[in-house]
């Protein structure tokens, strides 16, 4: 027995009602691609199981498109991936043609020891992966219902789900920050500004195509409206994240505002090369247009944040102020 069936049976003896929504990938032809991911975010939640969220069951749901959920039911916390993630994201990285960008990126991937297409991918997968590990933490009254998205449902605004969810993103951000420059130190005796420049312009480029493409993103532009905020401020979002915690991490006077225009211009540039020119000017031309609308947005927000230390992102500032982390 795998030890993915074995969690899954313990999960289903825990709540019966899950055992049509387990997906098998036994006979899958991602078989290997399925067990890795399971491995490496059980441990992480081992790992992380000091935000008092244990005991917790991963597994892949029955579904083939693109998403996932995280719940608490009774004393137990639970985390969703839809089966569809695993297979359309690898599918799509495995072709995608990264030739093109290769020589613009001083970074010598081949120290990575995998591929520029692995380590976008991922990067998606650790982007949803700490997204609804957030949500866990948060702990809050929406997780017994269960978190997640339904692109087609329209429900009406909610102020608190924008927080969290823009809480959720802020850690993703941050946590998948932490893990990248973890890859650096591991693997990069020396790493000088431009390898900074490049990892963080990789990374911004496909959390850009991730969350345009897959999150319902041509719709349009939106505040405070339905229950999740829209991708093009969600991205936004995310990339202020990443660029705060690199000058957070760096210093300022590495990280500085150039710098993090460079980073910014360098996202674009990659993106338009590897992903879609079209999502990237659609981007573009709706945050230039609609900057002071979104800024407010996001600083509402950022004030509701404040002082809330139900969120995530202030569970995980608290970590590294007791050390807990390990830093
Ligand atoms: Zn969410």
């Amino acid at each position: 027995m795998t030890d993915y069936s074995n969690h899954t049976d313990q999960m289903i003896a825990a709540f019966p009602k899950l055992k049509e929504d387990v997906f098998n990938f036994d006979l899958d032809p991602d078989n290997l691609e399925f067990q890795k991911v399971f491995s490496f975010y059980k441990i992480t939640l081992s790992e992380n199981s000091f935000y008092g969220i244990t005991p917790c069951f991963l597994f892949f749901r029955n579904d083939t498109s693109i998403n996932a959920k995280a719940a608490r039911v009774t004393d137990k916390y639970l985390v969703a991936i839809n089966s569809g993630t695993i297979t359309q994201l690898s599918a799509l990285f495995k072709t995608l043609d990264t030739n093109k960008i290769l020589p613009l990126i001083s970074l010598d991937i081949s120290k990575l020891g995998t591929s520029l297409n692995t380590v976008m991918l991922q990067f998606c997968y650790h982007f949803t992966f700490y997204h609804e590990m957030a949500h866990l933490i948060q702990k809050s009254e929406y997780l017994e219902s269960g978190l997640y998205e339904i692109p087609t449902k329209k429900e009406p605004y909610d102020e608190r789900r924008h927080l969290l969810e823009l809480d959720a993103d802020a850690f993703s951000a941050i946590s998948l920050s932490e893990h990248i420059i973890q890859l650096l130190e591991d693997n990069y005796r020396v790493f000088n500004t431009e390898d900074i420049i490049d990892i963080f312009a990789l990374l911004s480029a496909t959390a850009f195509n991730y969350v345009l493409t897959f999150n319902s993103g041509s719709l349009d532009l939106y505040t405070y409206d339905l229950v999740h905020p829209h991708p093009i401020i969600r991205i936004s979002y995310i990339i202020s994240n990443i660029l705060s915690y690199a000058a957070q991490r760096f210093g300022t006077n590495i990280i500085t505002m150039q710098l993090k225009k460079r980073i910014i211009s360098k996202a674009y540039m990659l993106g338009r090369i590897v992903f879609s020119q079209s999502i990237m000017t659609r981007y573009d031309k709706v945050l230039k247009e609609n900057k002071k609308e979104i800024e407010a947005y996001i600083s509402h927000f950022d004030n509701l944040a404040e002082g809330d230390e139900s969120l995530a992102l202030a569970k995980w500032n608290a970590g590294i102020k007791t050390n807990r982390k390990g830093l």
